[in-house]
């Protein structure tokens, strides 16, 4: 166990999105951002992150749960599920409206892409709708200003320092979609200050949101928390794995080779002797340190 008076505030979370089952690359990031949590004495969470209905898989949080159990993952508390926390979210919105951060946006796609420049992560969004304040009305959308954010800087305790200069490289992003969903960005910030997360553990495919989230922060006055992006599981054709990629999902059955597996795609290969599941997790725990995990991708 590591130093005490940093390791009784230290609050981790897993926050899978159920529009599939856990693949070998999600397992990578629990295994990961759970043994980080424990081995510095703190406490590790779960959150459903279900909030895109339509490309949610029915049963698969359940799944999920179970899945996690049956590997001998402990989580600390109860979990939560973002679609029962809307009232967070918009009390966050309308604190970015009356701070006059926020805006309606009533611009399709379609027009948006014929005029934007490409950014990092999307087309940059031109900033037509700022300033005419519009009203709510059934199918706008609501962004967040990144005028005034400059470049958002941060050191990510994996991958090393990272920045942005959002208004070149995003531009002002969506808060609230125009078909009423709330967007990934603020959910998750609202989230993890709310729950308190001190150490956002996660896979690298998130490095680029996280300046848009540390913005969102300060635009709140919440709490930046600590970053680590863990590497990526990629496919021979350097894809993420993913529903989309067609990820295989993993299964308990053989609990014990699929946590070998993860922890040897994080920089631990377990003696080969270990043989039980929680023979392999008690080896983790005392072997488990970030330095050694390789900044990725890592190739499946
Ligand atoms: N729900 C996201 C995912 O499954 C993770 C969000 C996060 O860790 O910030 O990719």
């Amino acid at each position: 166990m590591s130093c005490h008076s940093e390791s009784s505030s230290y609050r981790g979370r897993f926050a899978p999105s159920p529009t599939g089952l856990l693949h070998a690359g999600s397992l990578m990031t629990a295994v990961g951002s759970f043994l980080e949590a424990k081995t510095r004495g703190g406490e590790w969470l779960v959150r459903i992150e279900d909030l895109d209905t339509p490309r949610m898989m029915p049963g698969a949080a359940d799944e999920i749960l179970r899945t996690l159990e049956r590997f001998g993952f402990a989580w600390d508390g109860s979990v939560e599920y973002q679609s029962r926390r809307h009232a967070l979210y918009r009390a966050a919105l309308d604190a970015l409206l009356r701070a006059g951060r926020a805006y309606g946006c009533r611009c399709s796609r379609r027009e948006i892409q014929a005029v934007a420049l490409h950014g990092v992560d999307g087309p940059v969004y031109p900033g037509t709708c700022r300033g005419l304040g519009l009203d709510a009305a059934p199918g706008l959308a609501w962004r967040l200003s990144v005028e005034e954010a400059g470049e958002i800087a941060f050191a990510d305790r994996l991958q090393g320092a990272y920045a942005q200069q959002l208004p070149r490289d995003i531009g002002d992003f969506v808060l609230l979609r125009a078909d009423g969903f709330w967007a990934y960005q603020l959910a998750v910030v609202v989230d993890d200050a709310a729950q308190g997360v001190t150490d956002v553990v996660r896979g690298a495919d998130l490095l680029v949101s996280t300046p848009r989230q540390i913005w969102l922060q300060r635009c709140l006055a919440l709490t930046t928390p600590e970053y680590c992006h863990l590497p990526l599981l990629v496919n021979a054709a350097g894809e993420k794995l993913s529903k989309q990629t067609l990820a295989p999902s993993i299964s308990a059955d053989d609990a014990a080779g699929q946590l070998r597996l993860a922890l040897s795609r994080l920089g631990h290969p377990p003696p080969q002797a270990l043989g039980s599941l929680s023979e392999v997790w008690s080896w983790a725990h005392t072997h488990w340190q970030l330095a050694r995990v390789p900044k990725g991708p890592v190739l499946m």
